[in-house]
């Protein structure tokens, strides 16, 4: 493990600082591996997990990984192997299986031909896909360090004019290690301690740290993940088992909004690997009280009388999902400080830089968390593209090109799509109306209306800023096409009236 001396050179050269990154998800160990492909040496990434494609039961969700997310693969030349292990959009065929067994298998419909073919895979088999690259071709650049954690970060003053970082580290045996990298950059999810610590530095008066909350109705839904074996059984009799790449929503007998259950599997391209459904529901559901296997058997058998339940949940299994604590859905946020460039008087600046979810954060509802670190790592390398890798230049530039799209994306996230959880169906039949009213007046007079905006986040040629721009237009005619029809019926009423 690097030790503070070896991190405490200075380099004139800027491609050869130190780096260290914190968070060994999505967008860190894709910004390890952006800045190996631009040259940067001695990149070190830290992990509190234990491996990288470590098996967290409640984490074991599925992503698209979408034309924008493949900005990034593209770059790293990773999207043919993405193709292979993953099952693509144009493949996605849904089954629903209602109480009563019966079924219906329909092809998701690909409404715009131009979109980029997107490609389904389970969260830990795209960490691997991103490791298993590091390992191959940029070791030389990049260490990571699993079960390891950042504990603390300080700010060190050299004197008047200079300041230095300090990140302190509890590593694999439990020892303390001290980090003085030359920019530090903070991929640490939701409740980053790279921006907690910023909070507490920031003494601009701006909360430019802060997260703003924008809630949206599927915020604070609760969710757990039920694993399954692979090719389950899906009706008493054992005639029909699961197909891997085939999506299923197994609707339950309950009724109430307490009591309604469905299951959810997403596609999978490897046959073997165990199958997940997700449960996603109001906090205060039934399902959340059950303490042990046995209560959840005597919920589930009832529930979904199509399922062969104690076939396919298995006691370990069904005692775990009872005991896990779940999670929860954030509300849609974000924070308008994405950088942070400290006292430097010579060639090589030392600075901070946030991406992904310690910046923007919200429900799965637009397929977006992923989709968007992996942009927000692309808007960095042009940064640094721009900027000669000049850090005292290209965190600045990277903040001033995404704080629009961070701010549009999380509007987008509390708007496009929150009712999709059975949540309310009034709610979610208004919500349809409106989805495809746009969808057919976008059709009709594409140039006055613009498609829903759940649609058109899937074109990656159109940043979130334009979208929001085009949804909000489309918003603004729709309210003025109301008014002039209100008006327009109350002048017949009043002259009807009249007569
Ligand atoms: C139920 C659910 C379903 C989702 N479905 C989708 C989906 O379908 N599509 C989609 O695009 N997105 C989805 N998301 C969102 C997506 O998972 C996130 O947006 C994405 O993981 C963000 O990546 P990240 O690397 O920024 O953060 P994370 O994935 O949260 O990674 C942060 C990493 O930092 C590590 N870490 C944190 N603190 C420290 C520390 N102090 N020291 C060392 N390591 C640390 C953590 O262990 C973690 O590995 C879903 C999220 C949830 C909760």
């Amino acid at each position: 493990m690097n030790t503070e001396n070896s991190f405490a050179a200075s380099e004139t050269n800027y491609s050869q600082c130190n780096v260290l990154i914190v968070g060994g998800g999505p967008a860190g160990l894709a910004t390890a591996l952006m800045l190996a492909k631009r040259g940067w040496k001695n990149i070190t990434v830290l992990e509190k997990r234990p491996t990288a494609g470590y098996y967290e039961p409640d984490k074991s969700f599925s992503y698209q990984i979408d034309g924008r997310g493949q900005k990034f693969t593209d770059y790293l030349e990773l999207t043919h192997q993405l193709s292979t292990i993953s099952v693509p959009s144009t493949e996605f065929y849904l089954t629903t299986i209602k109480p009563d067994g019966s079924r219906k298998t329909f092809k998701l419909p690909i409404v715009d031909p131009k979109r980029k073919t997107a490609y389904w895979l389970p969260r830990r088999a795209f960490l691997l896909l991103l490791y298993q690259e590091i390992e191959r071709d940029w070791q030389d650049s990049i260490t990571v360090l699993f079960n390891t954690s950042c504990l603390q970060i300080n700010k060190i003053a050299i004197n008047n004019a200079e300041e230095k970082l300090e990140i302190v580290v509890k590593g694999e045996n439990g020892n303390i290690v001290k980090f003085a990298p030359n920019l530090l950059v903070g991929c640490d999810g939701l409740n980053s301690i790279v921006r907690h610590t910023l909070k507490e530095w920031d003494k601009s008066g701006s909360d430019k740290f802060e997260m703003k909350l924008f809630p949206s109705p599927s915020s604070g839904l609760k969710y757990k993940v039920l694993s399954l074996p692979p090719n389950l059984p899906l009706d008493r009799k054992g005639e029909e088992h699961a197909v891997s790449t085939m999506a299923y929503a197994i609707r339950g007998a309950f009724k109430g909004r307490t009591r309604s259950v469905s299951l959810g599997l997403l596609p999978l391209k490897n046959p073997d690997e165990p199958r997940t459904a997700n449960i996603i529901t109001y906090p205060d559901h039934e399902i959340w009280e059950l303490k042990n296997s046995e209560e959840l058997y005597n919920f589930l058998e009832p529930a979904f009388p199509q399922l062969p339940i104690r076939q396919i949940v298995s006691p370990q299994e069904a005692d775990r999902f009872a005991k896990s604590e779940g999670g929860s859905f954030p509300i849609p946020q974000y924070c308008s400080g994405l950088h942070f460039l400290l006292k430097a008087n010579q060639s090589c600046a030392t600075g901070i830089v946030l991406l992904g979810d310690a910046i923007h954060c919200f429900p799965p509802d637009i397929g977006q968390g992923v989709n968007s670190a992996l942009e927000d790592v692309c808007v960095l390398n042009e940064a640094l593209s721009r900027s000669n890798d000049d850090i005292s230049l290209a965190l600045p530039l990277y903040e001033s090109l995404r704080l629009p799209d961070v701010k549009a994306l999380v509007r987008l996230a509390q708007t496009a799509f929150p009712w999709q959880y059975n949540q309310d169906p009034l709610r979610r039949n208004l919500w349809s109306v409106n989805f495809f009213l746009r969808l057919l007046l976008s059709r009709l007079l594409p140039f006055i209306f613009s498609s829903p905006a759940f649609l058109l986040i899937q074109n990656q040629q159109l940043s979130y800023q334009q979208i929001w721009a085009m949804v909000q237009r489309t918003t603004q005619i729709l309210y003025l096409l109301g008014l002039i029809f209100i008006v327009g019926y109350l002048a017949v009423v009043l002259k009807v009236a009249e007569i």
